[in-house]
């Protein structure tokens, strides 16, 4: 199927060309005509897979066709970097028409987000606890709003948002589009969903789809060598952008540091860091700055980084509905990815309720011989602090896109390890 079989005006066909897509993925496919022709949406769909695109078109396409003053579309996003996420395709999307988009959320300047909304905002992508204060200031009008979208809801639940949803819900017209997107349907979120919505029309992706491109694979391993496992695979020339997860803040911080101390372009992502420092790792990560990003599960959903090769588990998540949102960051947008679990002892009944959820077994990997309890350095200069984005920008990205296609070109095992057992 094409874009323009989807009904999207001129405008909306040629922008997404310019984004580079050529057809539309199979949620986009779905949704489209839906919310186009008004429906409300009940969507199952894991990131990854282009919802952004299929929720953010039609809606975008429906304020072009009435026009108006005042805020009309309320995107509602569990995290803050999903919120900027949403906002910044949504600003590639309306260029330079004369609609207007806001991302709202907490740990940057309130004044400066009422301002913007002051001066005429046609989409809010919103966090709901700064959403509903800037409510409570009475600083905001969603009387008009005709399109509400709830992304993550499950992330939401889990959050402890929905009390601040259903708040925020009694704030917008009775009349309007609903859609709702989520990866999986708890109890809680089927509720809501039975609750806001109108006769949806239910979209559902077969999530194995989402999973096929990456390869799961176990390294048995005591937790006092994991540092050395980690520091031992990063310092593989080819290994590409990789993500590593940590259960704990502190730790992803201290991880940081080590692999810094090695001499890899590393950095952390975690709950700890202020907004501005949130987003210079996120943007480093993106451009290229950083090849490697130390995240707790801040970054486990919504986060869309083009080209992460590489997702380790350096601590294994609690659920297997988490082991999925972590590994989804590699394996998109057609490419292969590897996702590498660090696992003790104790982890392996967690291991099998994964490998159920996944409908396979993972790969048991040996592992390589160790360095001793002193970290390498490597012979390059130790970056301690954020390099400059300026000059970095298009060089770090090209380099990272020729890592991706070669990681979608060639899908062997980058580390030569021997797989052993079951695959
Ligand atoms: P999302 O699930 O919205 O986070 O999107 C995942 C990734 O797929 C993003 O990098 C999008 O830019 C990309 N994407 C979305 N729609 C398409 C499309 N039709 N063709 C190619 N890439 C797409």
């Amino acid at each position: 199927m094409k874009f323009n079989e989807l009904h999207l005006n001129d405008y909306l066909i040629k922008t997404v060309k310019r984004c580079g897509y050529t057809n539309p993925t199979p949620v986009q496919e779905q949704c489209i005509p839906f919310i186009l022709a008004g429906h409300d949406i009940l969507g199952l769909a894991q990131t990854g897979t282009g919802k952004t695109a299929a929720f953010i078109l039609p809606t975008i396409q429906h304020l072009m066709a009435h026009p108006g003053k005042q805020i009309r579309a309320l995107v509602i996003t569990p995290t803050r970097e999903l919120a900027e996420q949403i906002n910044d395709f949504t600003q590639t999307i309306i260029g330079r028409s004369s609609l207007q988009s806001l991302a709202v959320y907490g740990g940057v300047s309130k004044a400066a987000q009422i301002a913007k909304i002051r001066r005429g905002v046609d989409i809010v992508i919103a966090c709901p606890g700064r959403l509903l204060d800037i409510c409570n200031d009475k600083a905001i009008d969603l009387s008009q709003v005709d399109v509400l979208i709830l992304d993550e809801a499950d992330h939401m639940f889990d959050k402890g948002f929905l009390p601040d949803i259903r708040r925020i819900i009694r704030l917008l017209p009775v009349k309007r589009q609903n859609l709702v997107f989520s990866a999986t349907m708890p109890d809680e979120i089927r509720q809501l969903a039975g609750n806001i919505l109108v006769n949806p029309k239910t979209v559902q992706l077969n999530p194995s789809r989402s999973v096929k491109n990456i390869s799961h694979s176990v390294f048995t391993i005591d937790k006092a060598q994991k540092t050395r496992l980690l520091v031992k695979l990063l310092a593989d020339e080819a290994m590409g952008t990789t993500l590593v997860f940590t259960r704990t803040r502190h730790r992803a911080k201290n991880l940081a540091r080590v692999l810094v101390q090695t001499g890899l372009k590393a950095t952390s992502l975690q709950g700890n860091l202020s907004q501005s420092r949130r987003q210079q790792a996120l943007s480093g990560f993106k451009d290229g700055t950083y090849t490697v990003l130390v995240a707790t599960d801040i970054a486990a959903r919504g986060i869309d980084v083009t080209g992460i090769s590489h997702v380790i588990n350096y601590a294994i998540p609690d659920t297997a509905e988490a082991y999925i949102h972590r590994t989804g960051r590699t394996g998109r947008a057609g490419c292969t990815g590897d996702a590498l679990t660090f696992a003790t002892s104790e982890d392996r009944r967690l291991i099998r309720v994964i490998e159920r959820s996944l409908n396979r077994p993972m790969s048991q990997l040996d592992l390589p011989q160790l360095p001793e309890a002193h970290l390498p350095v490597r012979h390059q200069p130790v970056q301690t602090t954020a390099r400059s984005h300026k000059n970095t920008g298009p060089a770090g990205k090209s380099s990272r896109v020729s890592r991706k296609q070669q990681r979608c070109a060639n899908n062997s095992n980058i580390f030569g390890l021997a797989q052993r057992g079951r695959n």
